[in-house]
């Protein structure tokens, strides 16, 4: 796991460390990217200054996004096409034509309050997807400003292949980086879930976000190692540091070389095949799944069609993405019902304000309430069950009984549509409440199969919010009360002959997956970049491994007591 850590400090004066957001190791001169000076000059029309400003931002943004787009590097497209989208809408513009109009502010002045009361305004909305499109107003007020202080968006020359440091870099900026020149960056903000980690991850550059004091304790120094996974940062490395550096790189290589050979094999684990398939957010991540011939998909999270939208997707809509994920990938598709509630809120189905959003209307407990768009996702997913392997898992079940009701509609649902115009398919639900992982042995009768998800059977297992930002230590998946639940529900559903998946974000970490694997879990669930990685070290493992997780889970009280005894078993 990423040592991920919001208070990241200056250590002492050679070594500092932020929140590892871009895996790999750079090493290599440092370039620092000046914040330059972006006064701007007077302007004999301010509002029209600032209307032909946006609209070359967002022709510059809608250009980056098609060249990312040309380049597969979808994600990237997306923030960027976002970015320029906001950029043509007249949102900002006219809240900066309004305070120019209100007098006393100049041209500066007025994009900077209206940049600000916009943030403000998305943010205090709490919601997290909201909270996104702050950070983008504030990176297009950013290029507006640059752009009308006539600065280049590109930054600075860059004459040698370095690391970057810098305050901060903007989503359109670290889009642009020449990969060849760039071996890593490093910037003072940034979060790892942030844009600018997103198009580095796609890049496949370092990077190390969040570093509190980095400028600073920079000066003077030439050279800079990092480590985009754990955060790490070395200024003026030693002999011994650029050592230890260079064996993480070469591991990295080793295990990028192990991960190519393991494309398009099956996973074995002790003499078992496990399965390893793909988690993907929507059409967008199939290429992705396709490209690493994944078994199949294990998650396909479909409230990328619900979010962001202020009208429900329709049922063609739906059965379009569904079939060609179905059509495309090899294997099962586990499309799974859209879990709206807790952190993800959908404009057209409003849910009462909660004081516990994460233990409140979540999931399948709001599928009775919108029962009319719950029908109209069974029916396409049965359409979509037609071309290909389809099965339909439910989030957030705690009971017996709402696994009852969810199966007499999907039965109502199939019996009023013709036969010809729907397939069979497999459903199941996903364990991410304790009480499920207890039930597993009774639930088995009731339901085609299992399926952990880690994020949420953490958070609700040690009692701790996962989107808290000071609780992030508690969410460990290897904690040993999170494994024996999952262990739990292995041996329950084998009791009744059904498999177990896991398909949260911890079957992407090598040592979890393998420690999912040796307790019994049939198959794993993983973003499409890591499903080769996950199969070559599954295959590597013997029975000795097993042996120790065993060991770990009746000897440790904690996660980092369970991980100090399996990790020395785990075979590299
Ligand atoms: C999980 O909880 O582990 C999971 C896969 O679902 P999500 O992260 O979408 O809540
Ligand atoms: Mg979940």
């Amino acid at each position: 796991m990423n040592s991920v850590s919001n208070d990241s400090t200056v250590s002492n004066d050679k070594t500092v460390s932020g929140i590892g957001a871009s895996p790999g190791i750079a090493i290599g001169p440092i370039k620092t990217i000046d914040q330059v000076d972006l006064e701007l000059p007077e302007f004999d029309n301010p509002k029209e200054a600032v209307k032909q400003a946006m609209e070359s931002v967002a022709a510059n943004m809608g250009v980056l996004s098609g060249k990312a787009r040309e380049a597969g590097r979808e994600e990237a497209a997306e923030v960027l096409s976002a970015q320029a989208l906001m950029a043509d809408d007249p949102m900002l513009l006219d809240a900066i034509g309004a305070h120019l109009d209100d007098g006393g502010l100049n041209l500066g002045e007025a994009l900077d309050a209206a940049s600000a009361e916009l943030q403000e305004m998305l943010a205090s909305l709490s919601d997290p997807y909201l909270a996104a499109r702050a950070a983008d107003v504030g990176e297009v007020a950013t290029a507006v400003r640059k752009n009308l202080a006539g600065v280049e968006a590109e930054g600075a020359e860059i004459a040698e292949p370095s690391v970057l440091i810098a305050e901060f870099l903007t989503a359109a900026e670290t889009a642009d980086l020449d990969p060849a020149m760039v071996l890593g960056f490093a910037t003072e903000q940034g979060g790892p879930t942030g844009h600018v980690a997103i198009i580095a991850r796609s890049l496949g550059v370092p990077a190390v976000v969040g570093v509190a004091g980095l400028l600073a304790a920079a000066d003077g120094n030439t050279e800079l190692g990092l480590d985009g996974s754990t955060g790490e940062i070395a200024l003026d490395p030693d002999t011994a540091t650029r050592e230890d550096f260079a064996s993480r790189n070469e591991r990295i290589v080793q295990a990028q070389k192990l991960a190519a050979e393991a494309l398009g094999t099956t996973a074995t684990f002790a003499g078992r095949e496990i399965l390893v398939a793909a988690n993907i957010g929507g059409s967008h991540d199939i290429d992705g799944a396709v490209e690493a011939q994944s078994d199949g998909v294990g998650l396909f999270r479909t409230e990328f069609l619900f979010l962001d939208t202020p009208e429900p997707p329709t049922e063609d809509q739906q059965f379009n993405a569904y079939k060609e994920a179905a059509e495309r990938c090899d294997g099962q598709v586990v499309i799974r019902a859209f879990d709206i509630g807790g952190d993800k809120p959908a404009e057209f189905i409003s849910l009462p304000e909660e004081e516990n959003p994460f233990l409140g209307l979540r999931g399948v407990r709001i599928y009775e309430q919108f029962s009319d768009l719950f029908h109209t996702q069974v029916r396409a997913v049965l359409r979509a069950a037609k071309f290909g392997d389809i099965a339909f898992m439910i989030p957030m079940v705690a009971t017996g009984d709402e696994f009852d009701w969810v199966a007499a509609q999907v039965a109502e649902v199939s019996a009023e549509m013709a036969e010809e115009d729907r397939g069979e398919i497999a459903l199941g639900i996903m364990v991410e409440v304790p009480s499920i992982a207890l039930t597993a042995g009774p639930m088995a009768e009731r339901v085609d199969f299992f399926s952990i998800g880690t994020n949420d059977l953490t958070q609700y297992t040690m009692a701790a919010d996962r989107t808290h930002g000071a609780l992030g230590t508690y969410q460990d998946p290897l904690h040993p009360a999170v494994l024996k639940l999952c262990k739990a529900t292995a041996d329950g559903a084998a009791t009744a002959g059904k498999k177990v998946s896991v398909c949260g974000e911890a079957a992407a970490d090598p040592l979890a997956a393998c420690v999912f694997a040796a307790i019994g879990i049939d198959k794993l669930s993983v973003t499409p970049s890591a499903v080769n990685l996950i199969k070559s070290t599954l295959s590597r493992q013997s029975s000795d491994f097993v042996d120790q997780v065993h060991k770990a889970l009746n000897d440790a009280a904690t996660a980092p007591e369970f991980r100090r005894i399996v990790e020395s078993a785990l075979l590299g």
